[in-house]
């Protein structure tokens, strides 16, 4: 199958299958996986802060540094339609009692720096008390400009707030704008960092941030049922990703670049942003056909008011000349 709908669906390559085979392992809850100990050194070395905590999910990792930046009757700011607000299944306020303070994203994926201003709670005891500012990058495959995260950064710093980024697909944000992790990282308290999106691991997602604030990660990791065992098996994947898979997200990204082209060409509406996500406006009376024509000829796509297509390790060109092909011979007949 030919599979479009996410780039989570990538699989555990051959190579990275082996390197999972000879990890060695030991209980890490007791702090003794050695891989799982090397994939947070690395973790923590590549993003530039002092530790980072291996985990079972990128909500989990998002969830824990959630209870670490906040406490009860406290809030975080956050855009409207984050991860961490919109699809984490309300985790924050279930299990925290945190409260989000939602705001709408600006074009370009940024919050817009004078609009956090106004939701920033005086100190009055009506209000929950404002302790973060949370940012995701990429957003929709968009890249936030590193000028817009130095500002935020700096206005965090002003105004008492810790600064977080849900950077599930960091990497390619990285690769988008050609530069180290770390120059995107400096500019937040805490990163989360997915390792099982375009990185193409089975499981697996990383916390980076100071050695304290990882070291009480780690007792939340362990509280809400993250505190795996023989993990290294799982870290190994993750170490495999990041040695191999992060500087091959340019492919995905210009594998988007010539889809969005080749449908631009047979009339299809396409959005694409910085990276590896396409966003098709389709007719109405298409939308409900498509899914079943690509499902018969090999292709998974979720067709719906506004189309994601995301590009992968596990898509070529050749898989997506099929796409275009299918894609024509379905308006040819609708
Ligand atoms: C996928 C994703 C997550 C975490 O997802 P999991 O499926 O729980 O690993 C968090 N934030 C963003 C922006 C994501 O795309």
């Amino acid at each position: 199958m030919i599979d479009l709908r996410s780039d989570t669906v990538t699989r555990p390559s051959q190579a990275m299958l082996a390197a999972m085979m000879t990890a060695e392992t030991g209980d890490d809850v007791y702090g003794d996986d050695p891989t799982v100990n090397l994939l947070e050194a690395e973790a923590a070395a590549l993003s530039g802060k002092e530790a980072a905590l291996f985990l079972p999910t990128g909500t989990q990792a998002n969830l824990v540094a959630l209870l670490c930046h906040c406490q009860r009757g406290e809030e975080y700011i956050v855009g409207q339609l984050a991860h961490n607000y919109k699809y984490e299944a309300g985790g924050a306020a279930v299990l925290g009692s945190i409260q989000p303070q939602p705001i709408l994203a600006a074009g370009d994926g940024t919050l817009p720096l004078d609009v956090v201003a106004q939701f920033i709670k005086p100190d009055d005891l009506h209000f929950a008390i404002t302790r973060l500012l949370s940012l995701e990058n990429t957003h929709n495959g968009k890249v936030l400009p590193l000028s817009y995260l130095q500002q935020a950064w700096e206005f965090t710093r002003q105004r008492g707030l810790a600064l977080h980024i849900d950077g599930a697909r960091i990497f390619n944000a990285a690769v988008a704008l050609n530069v180290p992790l770390e120059e995107i990282s400096r500019y937040c308290d805490t990163l989360t960092i997915c390792l099982s999106k375009g990185l193409g691991a089975p499981v697996g997602s990383l916390l980076c941030g100071s050695a304290e604030f990882i070291q009480r990660a780690r007792r939340w990791r362990k509280m809400t049922g993250g505190g795996l065992r023989q993990a290294g098996i799982l870290a190994a994947a993750g170490r495999y990703a990041l040695q191999n898979n992060v500087e091959r997200l340019r492919e995905d990204h210009d594998n988007a670049a010539w889809l969005a082209g080749a449908l631009r060409e047979i009339g299809v509406d396409v959005t694409r942003h910085d990276t590896n996500m396409l966003f098709l406006r389709l007719p109405e009376d298409q939308i409900a056909a498509l899914g079943p024509w690509m499902r018969e000829r090999g292709i998974l796509l979720s067709p719906g008011a506004v189309t994601r297509l995301v590009t992968h390790l596990d898509v070529n060109r050749d898989a997506l000349q099929t796409l275009v092909k299918a894609w024509q011979a379905f308006l040819a007949q609708h």
